[in-house]
């Protein structure tokens, strides 16, 4: 397991890396997640010896099962839809939500973060192509609710996130990237007090590559590094 994800992670590094270059951008923009959502804890420890410090997961148990085993300084993303209840468990362990797809998930979340003191960092997940299927604020409504937002004192929007749809050829997926690019940059040019707009979440293992040359910061990739699930 040690030889196949240190070579996978290596491909992966590789690959962000080349995509970079052919869109001019500077590797050290992009951050790579290791998405470790249903793997053994063995298998983040690898990754973590590879030198992988940010791990995604989707599912609150397994992020209370992880965290406490790995390192200090290892950085859990929550990446899955998340429950209201669950919000108080959470969050001592996640460095930042990236799935933020209600108000009221975001009102639970800084009812908490004001409780235990702690300003945390969030992304807003946009559903850009309106898929039936997934969470996320449609395009149209997003800027009504970071006017919103913005009044939390617990919370600081870093920017936004995304799941592109699953298809066959990651070039589908370009224009649901630019679609998120251009938002990202059109919501930082307002400053609006709060909002950040320093993150775009966007690229798995099927599109990451098209994802950074369209303006990602934050890859999340599982199958890619570990494996299939
Ligand atoms: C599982 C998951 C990923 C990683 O998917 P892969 O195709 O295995 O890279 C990324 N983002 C989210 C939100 C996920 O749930």
């Amino acid at each position: 397991m040690k030889e196949y994800i240190s070579s996978h992670l290596r491909q992966v590094q590789e690959r962000i890396q080349c995509a970079c270059n052919r869109s001019g951008r500077d590797t050290h923009e992009v951050t790579l997640i290791a998405v470790s959502k249903t793997k053994p804890l063995e298998a983040l420890q690898l990754a973590y010896d590879c030198g992988v410090r940010d791990f995604g997961e989707n599912k609150v148990q397994e992020i209370l099962q992880k965290a406490p085993q790995m390192p200090k300084d290892t950085r859990f993303h929550m990446i899955g839809h998340l429950q209201r209840n669950k919000v108080r468990q959470v969050l001592p362990f996640v460095t930042m939500i990236h799935s933020v797809d209600s108000l009221r998930l975001a009102e639970e979340i800084q009812q908490e973060a004001k409780r235990i003191s702690k300003i945390v960092d969030i992304l807003l997940e946009v559903n850009v192509a309106g898929e039936e299927s997934k969470f996320g604020f449609s395009p149209e409504e997003l800027i009504n609710i970071i006017q919103q937002i913005c009044n939390f004192s617990h919370i600081h929007v870093c920017g936004l996130m995304t799941i592109a749809p699953f298809v066959e050829n990651p070039e589908q997926n370009r224009d649901v990237f630019k679609k998120l690019f251009q938002l990202y940059v059109d919501i930082k040019h307002k400053n609006i007090d709060n909002i950040s707009m320093s993150v775009l979440s966007m690229g798995m293992t099927g599109d990451y590559e098209v994802a950074v040359e369209e303006g990602s910061t934050m890859i999340r990739v599982g199958t890619g590094i570990f494996g299939a699930r």
